[in-house]
């Protein structure tokens, strides 16, 4: 039998970036990892010709000492294994109560003064706000709980009244974080958006998998294992509850092994560990979380075409497209549920990203054009699964008939796709309902003790390194695996 000082259950960004660190600093680490290769949602790979980005449309610059993954990616090894490609502006967006398209910098400066000059009579509103997001972006705790919480729209409404517009200027990119600004919290929306704005949005040169594969590499090179199509099947507990063991198989659960280790690291879902360990235990685990609910998920719709995209019209890097239906900020929501029925003229709203418009290293042709978007998994019914692929086949005709009003042509300029919505993502990475950030990043009680966010859990010796740990994306999760692994090497 095996024996390992931490063995990590899943090999997505957090796992990897705990197992890198940890590995680094003497610790003998294993990585079990159920998919065909590591990386979790930070996975790129091909479709025949067509290149698929799994997840990254960008992140915040970790080259920039300010960047919450600065430190922890240096610790990792890997800040320079890769290309971080700056992404040019945060975003445009076009449609909504916009009546024409607005461009918002990467950068503070810059962002105050478009902002400013394109809604003037906002002005005051725009200089509070901005100012708030830069200091809480620029301090080095994590989201902490403040004394009054506010939503985004609490605060939006306070400062802009009904000014939709600046609103959807500066929140436009909501599926980043979530679908309701009347339940995100602003704390945390102020942190995130505002590390963009601090330190400018980056692109993996060649898609995230390099980043994912460089974290592999580190732990290996360290001494550590990755193991691939293994899936983790048992934890075990000594008398005492602590974590003792951990049942790995093949994928057909065949070949079961076993690794003795004091310490495992989910870098799966809460949801997903529990079943894996008596129910007492799963019960502690879950109690835990008691209090959040996961996130949003979101569809990719990945279009290989034979021309640039810009060929048809598509002017930035990342475009937010709002619904013409869509006045005001808080009905960003209604369009992440749409996709529950057939396709009408309404659509969702959509990120949408041009691999082409920048040094990406994705290669081409066909050149890919990505278009993300908030999805639910209770959009998709998973009992028939012909019935399933029929409806997502009828949304991105649809889909592409709506682009093509906006880019003319580049429906029949369409040489390869591929469709992933919120049941793939539950498929693919086993998270409750294909959420894509953990928990949901909502305001915390006003009343009463905040949910937990660490990568502590309440049974003895299982921690969490993942989106579950605190918040998603590629920053939130890095930074959990950095806390997760500063917690274990505290221990011992
Ligand atoms: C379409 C899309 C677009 C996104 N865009 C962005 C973006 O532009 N910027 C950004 O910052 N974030 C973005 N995100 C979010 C970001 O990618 C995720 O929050 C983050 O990568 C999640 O990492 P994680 O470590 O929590 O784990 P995950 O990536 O969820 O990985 C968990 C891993 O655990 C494995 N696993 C599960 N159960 C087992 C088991 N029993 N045994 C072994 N292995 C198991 C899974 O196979 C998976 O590999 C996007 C996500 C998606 C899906």
């Amino acid at each position: 039998m095996a024996r390992y000082d931490v063995v990590v259950i899943g090999a997505g960004l957090g796992g990897l970036t705990a197992a890198a660190i940890l590995a680094r600093a003497g610790r003998k680490v294993l990585v079990i990892e159920r998919s065909n290769s590591v990386g979790g949602a930070a996975s790129s790979y091909k479709s025949g010709d067509l290149f698929i980005e799994g997840s990254l449309q960008e992140t915040s610059n970790p080259q920039d000492s300010r960047d919450p993954k600065h430190a922890v990616l240096t610790r990792a090894g890997v800040l320079d294994a890769v290309k971080w490609i700056p992404a040019g502006a945060l975003y445009e967006v076009r449609g909504g109560p916009l009546e024409k398209p607005f461009v918002l910098p990467d950068n503070f400066a810059a962002a105050r003064t478009a902002l400013t000059k394109r809604f003037p009579a906002a002005r005051a509103g725009i200089q509070q706000l901005l100012d708030e997001m830069e200091s809480i972006a620029s301090a080095a705790a994590a989201a902490s709980s403040d004394e009054a919480p506010q939503s985004l729209s609490q605060k939006l409404d306070q400062l802009f009244g009904d000014n939709e517009a600046v609103k959807c200027a500066l929140a436009a990119n909501l599926s980043y974080f979530h679908d309701d600004p009347g339940s995100l919290w602003w704390s945390f929306f102020a942190r995130a958006q505002g590390s963009y704005l601090l330190s400018g949005g980056r692109f993996v040169q060649g898609g995230s998998q390099r980043l994912s594969s460089a974290l592999a590499r580190a732990v290996r090179t360290a001494g550590g294992e990755v193991m691939v199509r293994r899936v983790a099947s048992r934890i075990a507990l000594d008398p005492q509850g602590r974590t003792s063991a951990i049942t790995h198989t093949a994928k057909d659960g065949s070949d079961a092994q076993i690794a003795e280790c004091t310490r495992i690291i989910g870098g799966a879902a809460p949801a997903a560990l529990a079943p894996l360990m008596p129910e007492d235990a799963a019960a502690k685990l879950t109690r835990g979380h008691a209090g959040l609910t996961p996130s949003i998920s979101l569809f990719a719709l990945t279009l290989g075409l034979s021309k640039p995209p810009r060929e048809y019209g598509v002017t930035a890097y990342s475009t937010q497209l709002l619904p013409d239906d869509m006045q005001r900020l808080a009905d960003y929501g209604r369009g992440a549920t749409l996709m529950a029925d057939e396709p009408t003229e309404r659509m969702p709203p959509m990120s949408i990203v041009d691999y082409a418009a920048i040094d990406s290293g994705v290669p081409a042709p066909p050149y890919v054009l990505s278009v993300f978007g908030p999805d639910w998994l209770s959009n998709w019914d998973s009992s028939d699964l012909d019935a399933y692929r029929e409806k997502r086949g009828r949304w991105q005709q649809a889909m592409l008939r709506y682009l093509d009003k906006f880019y003319p042509g580049i429906a029949s300029g369409v040489v390869a796709s591929s469709f992933n919505t919120a049941l793939s993502v539950r498929q693919y990475l086993n998270a409750p309902d294909g959420a894509v950030y953990g928990f949901a990043p909502t305001l915390p009680p006003l009343n009463g003790h905040a949910p937990v966010r660490s990568p502590r859990t309440a049974v003895s010796g299982l921690y969490l390194a993942s989106a579950f740990a605190g918040f998603g994306g590629y920053t939130g999760v890095v930074q959990s695996g950095g806390a997760c692994a500063d917690m274990i090497l505290g221990e011992t």
